[in-house]
């Protein structure tokens, strides 16, 4: 199973300002090596051994994760990632007999749907979209965005197939030899995290969720379906003091998130849906400071603990 990560903001797109683009720049050149200007080598080197939230972007474009098994291919919500993702499939992985792609959404506010009218391979008669959701009126939802009063495309002048699919809370889907579970989480509205599975591996996509902590019972049912993951994306959008003011806001923190990874024996967490009011260095410094809380309190954990960040791709 391949999963790799094509949007990983919060609430709106944010692309990098000239003043954060300025600043990297300037420490890029201030921290160089003696000499590397004139060793191309050795400048390669240096700049490549950095993180890329300093030699490159953590991602301004909104939530969206491809997970690949063989030639499957699985999505999970159609934030602005999504475009780009799009752009990959009709280069490099559709072919004249068109392909099938399913997409799962976590939720419908806008983040998570705003890519698809730019999605192009639903341009491809030959290609069929199945898009699932716990929701029962998604399709109803997905439909007004392309209304002509909000896009000039409807999803019917889409020339691909298009199946609704709306799931069962907590039902199994089964594609294949893939197995996806959805389950309720705690966000205005109502959002769904999926538990994916393949050749004894899982995934657990968990996004646009509230955790105060471990003990309330959506998270004790929502820690049955992590138990023993090798890898969970995790809405990690505010600081531990922002989820406390903001309660009910829908969101939640790198520590709830260490936390619930600690107590369902999670292999690596990642850090995503990252605020979009903060530059590349805050995302860096709430992630370092959630090492520091994961080095604390929890010393002889094997968790592995990263951020999200675009183009990453993970193996399991
Ligand atoms: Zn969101
Ligand atoms: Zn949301």
């Amino acid at each position: 199973m391949l999963v790799k990560i094509w949007g990983v903001r919060g609430s709106v797109p944010t692309p990098i300002t000239n003043k954060q683009f300025k600043d990297k720049v300037f420490r890029l050149i201030k921290n160089l090596p003696k000499n590397s200007l004139n060793d191309e080598n050795l400048l390669k080197t240096h700049l490549n051994s950095l993180p890329v939230s300093e030699f490159g972007v953590i991602g301004g474009n909104t939530s969206c994760v491809e997970v690949s098994v063989g030639n499957q291919l699985f999505i999970f919500d159609m934030g602005t990632g999504i475009i780009k993702l799009g752009n990959h499939i009709v280069k490099n992985l559709q072919n004249k007999k068109g392909m099938e792609i399913h997409i799962f959404l976590s939720h419908t506010h806008w983040d998570h749907i705003m890519g698809l009218p730019y999605f192009k391979p639903l341009f491809f008669p030959k290609n069929t979209i199945n898009f699932y959701s716990p929701h029962p009126n998604f399709e109803k939802r997905i439909r007004l965005q392309q209304d002509f009063r909000f896009f000039p495309v409807s999803l019917d002048k889409f020339s691909s197939k298009k199946r609704f699919i709306t799931l069962k809370r907590e039902a199994i889907t089964e594609i294949n030899d893939v197995k996806i579970t959805n389950f309720p989480q705690n966000h205005p509205g109502g959002s769904f995290g999926y538990k994916i599975e393949h050749d004894n591996k899982k995934f657990i996509y968990c996004t646009d969720t509230e955790y105060q902590n471990l003990h309330t019972r959506q998270a004790q049912t929502n820690l049955i379906h992590m138990q023993n993951s090798d890898l969970m994306i995790f809405d990690a959008q505010y600081t531990f003091e922002e989820a406390i003011h903001k309660e009910d806001w829908g969101h939640s923190s790198a520590l709830v998130g260490i936390d619930m990874a600690i107590e369902a024996n999670i292999k690596k967490l990642l850090l995503f849906h990252h605020e979009p009011d903060r530059n590349d260095s805050e995302i860096v410094d709430i992630f370092q400071k959630a090492k520091n809380y994961l080095k604390m309190n929890f010393p002889d954990s094997k968790l592995e603990i990263g951020l999200a960040t675009e183009e990453l791709e993970i193996t399991l």
